[in-house]
Formats: C-alpha cells, structure tokens, sequence
C-alpha cells in the first residue's frame, strides 16, 4: 500500500477485507496537548542504505580485554566494536567519567558492560557496579546481555524493579551480588529498609539519563549519587543532551570524556519519518488498520498518548483481524514479559505501547514505528523513534496528525 494515498485521500480501498469496523468512538478518552507544533521536524528521508555506516578498524580480539570476555562477545556474534564501543573502551578501562550521547540501537549497553566485566574479572568483588536505568525492561535487557557477556565467570548480577515482588528484592539485595541493575524507586526502596547500602559501588552507570529526567527521577538520582561515598567512576548515557540537563550532569561526572555517536537532537539516519494527515472526518482506526493490513508493515510499534488509549487501540486492532497486544504501566511485568516475547517471537504483528513501557524495548526488527498520537515531546518522539532502525537495519516512522 501506499501509506502517502491515505494522507492525500483517505478513500483507498483496503487490500484486506476486515471484520465490519462497529467500534465506539475514542473520542471519550481524556487528551493532553503536545508541545510539537512544528510538523517539519517529523518528516525525514533515511540516509541511502549505501551510506557510511561505522566500521571499527579493529575488532574485539585485537582489543585490551580478557580471553574470557572475548570468547563471550563472539559466542554473542560481537566482532567488531560499534562505534560508541570503540571510541569508549580505553578511557572507561582508565577509570574515567563518560558522557556518551548515543542513541538506542548504538550498542551503548555493551559499551558500559564490557569495561565492567573486564574490571570484575580483574577483581570481583561484590556490590561494585550499580546500573540505574528509567525502565523495568530496560534493566532486564541489561541483565540478559550481561548474562551473555559474562557466562561462566561466576559473577552475579540482579536487576531490581518496580512492579515486582519487594520481598524477594530485600533477600536478593542482601546478597553478594557484583553488580546490581535497578529503577531509581524500587533501589530508594531498598535502600530505605536497609536491604541494600550504596557506599561500597565504585561504578556508577546511569543509562537512559534523559530519560529518568523525563520521568521526574532527579530527586532519586541525586540522593543515589549521594549515599555512593566510594563512587571513582561514573558513565552517564543519554540519547540527548539538552542545555536543562547540563546543571544535574556536572554535579554527577568529574572531568567527562564525552564521546558522541549522535548530535544528541535528532533520530537516527537509517529511519524514514513521515506524518500522515488525519482529513477532517475520517476514521484514524480505519486509516491505521488500512496501513498495518500491508505485508511490509510485519512488526510494528505503535504507541498512544495514555494507558486506556492502549488498551482501546489494541482491542479495535484484534477486532480487526491484526493480532495485537499492549503493554503499559497497569500490566503486570510478566505480562508484559509475555507481550514483549510474542511480538519478538512474531506472535502478533502489532504492540501498543505508552512511553513508559517504550525504553527498554529491544527488537532488533522493528519495522515500523507509528505514533497513533503526537508525542508530548519532540525528546519522547525521538526515544520512540529509535526503536526502529536499530543495530544497523533501516526503519521507518509514522505520526498521524490532525
Ligand atoms: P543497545 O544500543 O545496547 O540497546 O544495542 C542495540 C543492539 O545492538 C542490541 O541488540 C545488541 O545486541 C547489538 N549490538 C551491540 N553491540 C554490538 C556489536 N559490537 N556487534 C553487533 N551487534 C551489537
């Protein structure tokens, strides 16, 4: 199909004949304002796929790092260093403080983990790492790549997040672990009841940084860097890297080595953005089910403004014939564990998701992101963006507007 007919003339015949659409109006559900008044910003041509693409000239065996980590990263298919990976790796194995400015896709969980790893097979002592992350998924990927990075190395790792169980958080906090991955509530929490004291970690990664200040985390990021008196060393990632974040980062990073693997204000190159414009009168349900119906359109992500428009966009979907499931804050973790797998599994062909759910999103295949709503933010339609194009691939996103 071609999506562009839609946004000039909504009256293309759908090529999949569709259960009749007898859906009640969305129109109940509350809505906020965006602050993205400037549609241009939206609209973007990906790169040619023949465009440069970084190539490290060396590859991880040539790299100062241990033979068992080596023979992890290529059992996990790691040849060459990403470009974030290779320009970060000797400063972070010096010890210093890093800024990185990289997007998701760029390869930045592995840029943190590996220097951790090599300094825990070097000493591997317990509570030496804390990773703090805005998102429950997001501190599971982490969990599972470091599960990858360091297998039978007899590190221990636990990710502690919201949503879930404190009780088995307080017993797991208590134990050895060397490296702790965690959401800036739950690790308040535990540190609160004394699960969990911060003075012995030496490393500090704050990843997604941007993110957590979205999120309203600062208050939590502040009194975490506080109570971590034996902090030497700490690599601080963010997607951008705007003027209002500049005051918190200075108190948190002495001397950064900053290395920019983006300009920190805009999407990836190897994703198309366009906007599809909702005519006055017509039925967006329609015009998206329209779109999804086209066999390109394999492994979307398409996120909504709030929870219930979620749940609404999802439900009319599966009316529609389109498999689909949501994701959001209202869902139990190990429902949106079972989401997240079906849509990587090919399951369903659609996931629905709120912003929240949307960081921790790893999927390679990504074919389509689509903002059924405007993003609140230019900085939240960038992170939501980033979900496709990544690792290399190319990717394409839709905004509806009206
Ligand atoms: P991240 O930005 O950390 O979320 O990584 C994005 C994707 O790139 C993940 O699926 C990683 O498994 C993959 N990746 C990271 N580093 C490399 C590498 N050096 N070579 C190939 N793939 C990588």
């Amino acid at each position: 199909m071609n999506y562009k007919k839609l946004r000039a003339d909504n009256t293309s015949p759908s090529r999949r004949s569709h259960a009749p659409l007898s859906r009640k109006p969305l129109s109940n559900v509350k809505k906020r304002q965006s602050s993205i008044s400037d549609f241009s910003k939206l609209v973007k041509t990906a790169s040619e796929v023949s465009a440069p693409t970084y190539e490290a000239d060396r590859c991880f065996n040539n790299m100062p790092l241990s033979n068992s980590l080596k023979r992890n990263l290529a059992a996990k298919g790691y040849v060459k260093p990403s470009q974030i990976q290779d320009e970060t790796l000797e400063s972070l194995l010096a010890g210093k403080d890093l800024i990185g400015i990289a997007n998701t896709g760029s390869g930045k969980t592995a840029a943190f983990l590996i220097p951790v790893i090599e300094r825990l097979i070097k000493s591997p002592k317990a509570n030496t790492a804390l990773v703090v992350v805005p998102t429950r998924e997001l501190a599971l990927q982490i969990e599972e790549e470091f599960k990858f990075l360091a297998n039978q190395m007899s590190l221990q790792c636990a990710s502690f997040i919201g949503g879930t169980n404190i009780n088995r958080d307080l017993r797991q906090a208590r134990q050895n672990n060397h490296v702790i991955i965690a959401t800036p509530g739950r690790l308040r929490d535990l540190v609160n009841q004394r699960a969990l004291s911060l003075k012995a970690f030496e490393l500090l990664i704050l990843d997604e940084f941007d993110r957590m200040l979205d999120m309203g985390f600062v208050k939590e990021i502040r009194s975490i860097v506080k109570d971590m008196t034996g902090r030497v060393q700490t690599m601080l990632f963010s997607a951008t890297l705007e003027p209002s974040q500049k005051g918190i980062i200075q108190e948190i990073v002495v001397n950064p080595e900053v290395v920019k693997v983006n300009d920190g204000e805009s999407t990836n190159s190897q994703i198309d953005e366009d906007i599809i414009h909702v005519p006055e009168g017509a039925d967006k349900m329609d015009m998206l089910i329209e779109m999804v119906s086209d066999s390109g359109f394999s492994k979307v992500l398409l996120f909504t403004e709030t929870k219930r428009w979620a749940d609404k966009v999802c439900k009319q979907l599966n009316q529609s014939g389109v498999k689909a499931d949501a994701i959001h804050g209202n869902k139990s973790q190990n429902y949106r564990n079972a989401a997240l797998l079906k849509f990587k599994n090919g399951g369903i062909q659609v996931l629905v998701a709120t912003d929240v759910a949307s960081r921790g999103i790893d999927v390679n295949d990504v074919t389509h992101v689509i903002n059924y709503q405007l993003p609140l933010t230019y900085q939240s339609y960038i992170h939501r963006v980033g979900r496709t194009g990544r690792a290399g691939r190319s990717g394409k996103a839709y905004t509806f507007v009206n």
